[in-house]
């Protein structure tokens, strides 16, 4: 699990604090020795230095490694120019045991007081229902939903449901009156994330009715089917294909039920792939499938490569094997496009770092879930490796200023954490994701962020908030909210 990733400088304090800074080689400093000294970051502990030493003579043939570990504690490490896209991380690493003050007692109250203020502020009128799941209403019926599937809200489950069902219609009755079919069939932005929605709301209240916007959301795959269906780019995740079969996804996972035919995902996946190929052969791309939206090349999990292939990876099983090829290939692509264990926001960019995108929507935290997906899938540690990597960056340069939200705010970086534990079982993320949950609180984050144009949001403001809350009360069970890597 080595891997020769150099170490961090302390002495380049303009650098940024990620670990894997490359570090040269070192001549042995004892008189009449030629060995050489390496010293490699360990992926895994992250903060643990290995010395491993080359007996290299001129001329002696094959090199023979001799690894001595030499524990190096470098706890709360900060260089002094920051990111001025975040806060500096002022906290230490874990050291074995979890934050008492993240009890269940102190934080349902928290979570119950914070559903409160959004349900004041979030309007109940079909005038006000645009924006889809990631901007609307729509948005604050799924995190009620969220709430009240968990056991510790039992209490409020009734009053929840009725109050995200009464939402949910209205965010419908909105999108049944879309006269553009193309938005109707759109995930985050559009009709397709709101049926979804409706249906799990009412499977949940046991009303049989669930069907009616079940088949509203069926409906649509013929809409996103043709290959070009829309204009500024067909395949990603918030209005294109990735978003429809990544709401077919949380759907299949809520109800239990299969959403779409086998034929239905077929088709739909060719699309995608076919739509990759062209777009990577008219532009002359080294690689088999690309993307573009609005005539950017993105990467991230927003708009990007990384959803759209963490989809086809969902629906594998439908594919040939070769379209699986193409699929895989374009999987290591992207691994390889890493600038510091981070991705630029489009193909071939530079990352600057300090002034680099660590969100959800645009960088590591975001692509991880791609790279979990391949992990889950075939066990290769090199995927798993690249989802600790985003993790230890999400850790230094997580502490956004744009909010607490889920695409590009402080919880949408502490999901990486919770994915990471649900991967790892390795307790050191739930104690991050709650330094994380304490920061939202601090008076530093409430004076330093930048202020809310989305109060109630479930992907800039505070409903994304309250879903990271309430899973970091149940890591086990925890998943970006309808991202889901798990189904
Ligand atoms: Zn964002």
């Amino acid at each position: 699990m080595l891997v020769d990733r150099g170490q961090p400088s302390k002495s380049r304090d303009s650098e940024a604090p990620c670990c894997f800074q490359t570090s040269g080689v070192q001549s042995c400093t004892l008189a009449g020795c030629w060995s050489y000294r390496h010293r490699f970051w360990h992926p895994i502990s992250c903060r643990t230095s290995i010395q491993v030493t080359f007996p290299w003579k001129p001329g002696a043939g094959s090199r023979r490694c001799v690894v001595v570990v030499v524990a190096s504690e470098l706890c709360c490490w900060r260089p002094s120019v920051m990111d001025t896209r975040c806060f500096a991380n002022p906290f230490c690493d874990y050291k074995g045991s979890l934050l008492p003050a993240q009890s269940i007692q102190t934080v349902v109250p928290i979570v119950l007081a914070s559903v409160d203020k959004v349900l004041k502020k979030v309007p109940v009128d079909i005038s006000d229902c645009d924006g889809g799941l990631y901007d609307g209403p729509a948005g604050v019926a799924y995190m009620l939903y969220h709430v009240s599937e968990c056991p510790l809200f039992s209490d409020q489950r009734d009053l929840y449901l009725k109050t995200a069902k009464h939402i949910i219609d209205l965010s419908a009755e909105c999108a049944d009156a879309e006269p553009d079919k193309n938005m109707r069939a759109a995930f985050l932005l559009g009709g397709a994330g709101i049926y979804a929605v409706a249906a799990m709301i009412y499977k949940s209240l046991g009303l049989a009715d669930f069907v009616k916007p079940l088949s509203r959301f069926r409906s649509l795959w013929e809409v996103c089917a043709p290959i070009r269906f829309l204009e500024c780019g067909s395949d990603e995740l918030f209005v294109g294909r990735a978003g429809y079969l990544c709401a077919a996804l949380v759907l299949k996972q809520k109800l239990g039920i299969e959403i779409l035919s086998k034929e239905q995902i077929k088709s739909i996946c060719q699309a995608i792939i076919e739509s990759g190929r062209q777009y990577a052969r008219r532009k002359r791309k080294p690689f088999p499938l690309m993307y573009s939206y609005y005539g950017t090349e993105y990467l991230g999990a927003a708009h990007g490569l990384s959803s759209v292939l963490q989809m086809l990876l969902s629906y594998q099983d439908v594919l040939s094997g070769m379209e699986r090829d193409l699929v895989w290939q374009s999987v290591d692509f992207l691994m390889n496009q890493e600038q510091n264990c981070n991705w630029p926001v489009e193909l071939g960019a530079i990352i600057e770092r300090e002034n680099e995108l660590v969100h959800w929507c645009h960088g590591a935290p975001g692509v991880a879930f791609l790279f979990a997906k391949a992990y889950l899938i075939n066990k290769k540690p090199q995927y798993l490796d690249t989802c600790i990597r985003c993790g230890e960056l999400v850790w230094q340069k997580g502490l956004l200023k744009k909010g607490p939200g889920i695409c590009h705010g402080v919880a949408g970086s502490a999901y990486v954490f919770l994915l990471l534990y649900r991967l790892t079982g390795n307790s050191k993320y739930i104690y991050r994701a709650q330094r994380f949950a304490e920061f939202l609180f601090t008076e530093e984050f409430k004076t330093g962020s930048r202020s809310l144009t989305s109060f109630c949001s479930l992907f800039e403001g505070l409903s994304g908030t309250i879903c990271f809350l309430v899973d970091l009360l149940q890591p086990d069970q925890a998943e970006f909210p309808l991202f889901s890597v798990f189904v």
